[in-house]
């Protein structure tokens, strides 16, 4: 008999296409009635969507929104914000933008409303991560958590295939380590397989097809299923290391997932062979991990840490890092095992 625990976080989710133009109601919903939109740089064809939805109901504006959620670019945004006297955040755009909104709804207790334009899946976690004097934190709070998230998929068309392939593979990576974590459920792990079978499915079809509706639905919805497995349950080494390699080295968030979630399954598949199957049958392939790595190797995607930048010299400060505090993971975590895995990514090895 398997025993659990689970938790639902209490997000509104709207799903499907067109659905920008019932942000009003949404936020009409939430009392609002002076909304701060937020945004960041190249959302300006979005934001410009979601403004013509909201009409009046926008009163101010901040489209600085930066990767990892700058202490600065919240404090300048809060200023903007007060200086309005809005009562409701509207944020359009991808993980970084989702969390100007949650530092700034931490801060002023404000209800968001949030339209995501990438597969990160920030919009459904409690979870934020702030960069201080170029220090990454992360704290979780119920004040954190987007009262409704609007997913529409007509948002995401514009997405780059590059873009598309790493972030669907970020997100793949939440409801890899969901179904292995100590805490997954009969929920998540439903939600996990949906998701990873889901995204494997719909990149073929969206680099056949970069207009492929149903491709971009099925990968936006792959993401929220993915979001909310990374709300619930908690993550293991693939995120140990991707945080410590973006937090200590600066590598770009989605890609750097992208190259090390192959390696990841590789490592702990001598120990956890039962999910390890079935996440190959979700992906459809004899093998996970190898199975993974040639997918996205055929759709373009990085397969090195070299490419990304990493400094082959780095790679043992950052096993030593990621090994550093204990956590859950089905293999032992040892600093040779883990550095063993990052010079395989680092040359960009197909696992084995
Ligand atoms: P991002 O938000 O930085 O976006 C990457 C780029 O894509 C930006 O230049 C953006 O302008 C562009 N873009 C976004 N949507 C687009 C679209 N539809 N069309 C064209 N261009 C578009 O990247 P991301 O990977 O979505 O988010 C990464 C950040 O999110 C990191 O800081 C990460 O730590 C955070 N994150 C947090 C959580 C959490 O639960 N707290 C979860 C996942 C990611």
């Amino acid at each position: 008999m398997r025993t659990f625990v689970h938790t639902s976080h209490p997000a509104r989710v709207v799903f499907g296409s067109g659905t920008v133009d019932r942000l009003a109601e949404e936020v009409r919903r939430l009392d609002g009635k002076r909304v701060l939109l937020v945004s960041g740089p190249g959302l300006e064809d979005a934001a410009l969507r979601v403004r013509d939805a909201l009409g009046d109901l926008v009163i101010a504006e901040f489209d600085g929104a930066a990767m990892h959620t700058p202490v600065e670019v919240t404090e300048r945004a809060l200023t903007v914000l007060r200086e309005a006297d809005a009562d409701c955040l509207v944020s359009v755009g991808g993980g970084s933008t989702t969390g100007l909104s949650k530092a700034l709804a931490l801060r002023t207790d404000l209800p968001q409303v949030v339209v995501p334009t990438t597969y990160a899946g920030s919009e459904v976690t409690p979870v934020l991560g702030e960069t201080r004097d170029g220090r990454k934190t992360t704290q979780a709070s119920p004040a954190i958590l987007p009262e409704t998230v609007v997913y529409d998929v007509d948002l995401t068309l514009s997405l780059p295939l590059a873009m598309s392939v790493t972030s669907g593979v970020n997100a793949m990576a939440h409801a890899v380590e969901a179904l292995y974590s100590p805490d997954a459920d009969p929920v998540t792990d439903r939600q996990a397989l949906d998701a990873i079978s889901r995204i494997a499915r719909a990149l073929p079809r969206l680099a056949a097809d970069p207009a492929d509706h149903e491709a971009r639905a099925d990968l936006l919805q792959g993401a929220w299923l993915a979001g909310t497995c990374l709300a619930t349950v908690g993550m293991a080494l693939h995120h140990k290391l991707c945080h410590t390699l973006g937090g200590g080295f600066d590598l770009p968030h989605a890609e750097t997932h992208t190259v090390i979630l192959p390696h990841v399954l590789a490592y702990n598949a001598p120990t956890a062979p039962d999910v390890l199957r079935r996440i190959a049958e979700a992906l459809d392939v004899p093998d996970a991990a190898s199975g993974l790595y040639d997918l996205v190797a055929s759709l373009g995607g990085p397969t090195s840490l070299r490419e990304l930048g990493m400094p082959e010299s780095g790679l043992a400060e950052a096993a030593e890092a990621a090994v550093a505090t204990p956590y859950p993971n089905p293999r032992e975590l040892t600093v040779e095992g883990v550095e063993e895995l990052l010079t395989d990514a680092w040359n960009g090895r197909r696992p084995k």
